[in-house]
């Protein structure tokens, strides 16, 4: 009240390093340990260079005077991610556990120099001063992605880490305090006030505001970050999840995220007394979600990679388990997944449908010698999802036939934005189109699941495109080999074209009967042959099961011609 900033921030400095602990959910001081990955972002970053993407391997060098807006590939993830700042965790855990400073300083240096670089107000400060348009517009767009509500949100929980790690180092000044005190509230309020419309983005917003929240009740907003964060995260537990438990972006690396969000949120809050303030009903969706998970999985743990889904790693994901399994111990289904097997018990079933969200898993075990179908058919759904409805993964005995070709990237300029869009489109999935085109509308329903016989029957139809409705059944025949029948009718005319995209081989093919085999001489190959089609014809396929990398592999198309009124019929066998 005095004015006197410098004796102030010094005791509340001190305050800091002695207040009563407040428990940061995730973080165990006891235990901090250093990955591999951890140490390799940390000492770049004291080269400044900086881990902005794991798809953009080696990072780049950002200058001696950082340039936060050196954009080298003009994808929008580089540039954004480059914002959530993944190497400052690393770079305060590394000073934690070796004391080296230089760990530390590079961290405060660098935090204070993006934010005097990256002003929120950056736009109205040149305004005042006169700048140009060229100017205004470059800031404009700087602070698009500097401060877009998901990196500040990634920025606003990393902090609490970094904090928590480095607090009660002598080298953490008072004036340094000042600086991260004034901008962590920015950084919550700019969130509380701009919060993301809908999506996984929201999610991990309101969960972030609530652990800023609760971790510094000091700031006289906190309550009301906390509270926008748990009314946010109830509200959109019922709009995001369908009845039948998948996030609604049908994508299952965001399904994933989003069980992690609602469970990092209630771990926060349980662990400082607020867990009341979530339902029961808010858990019990969870749980839900969590089933999905794994009756989506293939018996070695490797994930259909619909959508933008990239292929998870079997560690990661046991590890995942482990920390869902700490809140629904009674689940002995989710342990055994935890545990390989080791704990709980295997489900009490083996095929599983989710109609609401449009997946039918035709399986015939969960050991690795089974069969394994994902079949994908499903509503509009949001941004991640991909115009594939019908199409599906077959998975035997650890190999995956028919792997999804991925996503490879998000957006950016032309280039980048094209690359995505080959991934998206309908003819790389094992699915019919007409002329090629992308579905128009993406809308399944379930008009036949028989899973009791010794034949699996599903079948399933969407209204692809105005005047052609696509019907497909799979008959999965004494759960041995598949019949699939694609109809086509409606009033529309053209080229329809049957796709299959194969899993990386070198196969035989015979165009003229149709078909093609895969020769890998281990007792697991496939024969894929098709009936109804005019023509058999080769196609460009990719592969891709990590952001920006991508393998070739056999692709096809049967296609047939199809006259207005009249359907098309088209029966594959797959054996
Ligand atoms: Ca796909």
């Amino acid at each position: 009240a005095k004015g006197n900033v410098a004796a102030a921030d010094k005791e509340l400095l001190k305050y800091f390093r002695t207040r009563k602990p407040v428990e940061l959910f995730g973080l165990d001081l006891e235990n901090v340990k250093v990955s591999k990955l951890e140490q390799k972002q940390a000492d770049e970053a004291l080269e400044h260079k900086f881990y902005a993407h794991k798809g953009y391997q080696p990072s780049y060098f950002y200058g001696d005077d950082i340039d936060w807006r050196y954009w080298p590939v003009k994808d929008n993830e580089l540039r954004w991610q480059l914002h959530r700042h993944y190497w400052f965790i690393p770079l305060a855990k590394c000073y934690y556990v070796t004391q080296d400073a230089r760990y530390i300083d590079a961290w405060m240096e660098q935090y204070a120099d993006w934010v005097k670089k990256n002003p929120l107000d950056g736009v109205e400060r040149l305004k005042a001063a006169g700048a140009s348009e060229a100017e205004i517009a470059a800031e404009k767009e700087n602070i698009r992605f500097a401060w877009r509500p998901m990196e500040a949100g990634r920025r606003l929980q990393d902090l609490l880490t970094e904090f928590a790690l480095t607090i009660r180092s002598p080298r953490f000044t008072p004036q340094f305090l000042n600086l991260f005190l004034r901008t962590y509230r920015q950084h919550a309020d700019h969130i509380l006030h701009n919060y993301s419309k809908q999506g996984n983005h929201l999610l991990f917003e309101a969960q972030r505001m609530l652990f800023a929240g609760i971790y510094f009740p000091e700031f006289r907003e906190a309550a009301e970050w906390r509270r926008s964060g748990i009314e946010i995260l109830n509200r959109e537990i019922g709009v995001q999840v369908y009845p039948d438990g998948m996030q609604f972006e049908l994508d299952f690396g965001y399904h994933i995220a989003a069980i992690d969000i609602f469970l990092k949120a209630l771990g926060m809050a349980s662990a400082n007394g607020y867990e009341s303030e979530f339902p029961a009903s808010y858990v019990e969706t969870v749980g839900k979600m969590t089933v999905v998970t794994w009756n989506l999985l293939f018996p070695d743990y490797s994930n259909p990679m619909f959508g933008d889904t990239k292929s998870h790693d079997k560690s990661s994901l046991q590890r995942q388990f482990r920390s869902w399994s700490k809140v629904f111990p009674d689940d002995k289904q989710l342990q055994w997944f935890a545990t390989e097997g080791r704990k709980g018990a295997l489900p009490d079933y083996t095929s599983q449908q989710f109609p609401a969200s449009g997946f039918y898993v035709l399986r015939t075990g969960w050991d690795k010698d089974a069969a394994v179908t994902v079949v994908k058919a499903g509503p509009l759904a949001f941004w991640h999802n991909q115009p594939d409805n019908g199409t599906f993964d077959y998975w035997r005995r650890g190999r995956n036939f028919f792997p999804d070709s991925g996503s490879y990237v998000y957006a950016g300029d032309k280039e980048v934005t094209d690359q995505r869009n080959w991934f998206r489109r309908t003819q790389v999935h094992n699915t019919l189109t007409l002329e090629g085109r992308n579905l128009e509308r993406t809308d399944s329903k379930c008009l036949r699941w028989e899973t009791d016989g010794a034949t699996d029957i599903v079948t399933v139809e969407n209204p692809s495109y105005e005047g052609l409705t696509h019907r497909r059944t799979v008959w999965f025949i004494d759960r041995r080999f598949f019949v699939i029948a694609d109809e086509a009718f409606g009033t529309a005319e053209g080229e329809v074209a049957l796709h299959y995209n194969l899993v990386e081989c070198d196969p035989a093919e015979d165009f003229a009967a149709c078909s093609a085999a895969t020769r890998f001489g281990d007792g697991n190959d496939l024969l894929l042959k098709a009936f109804g089609a005019e023509r058999m014809e080769r196609r460009e396929g990719w592969v891709s099961r990590t952001y920006r990398q991508r393998t070739e592999r056999p692709a096809y198309a049967f296609t047939v011609r199809k006259r207005a009124g009249e359907p098309v019929r088209l029966v594959t066998v797959l054996l």
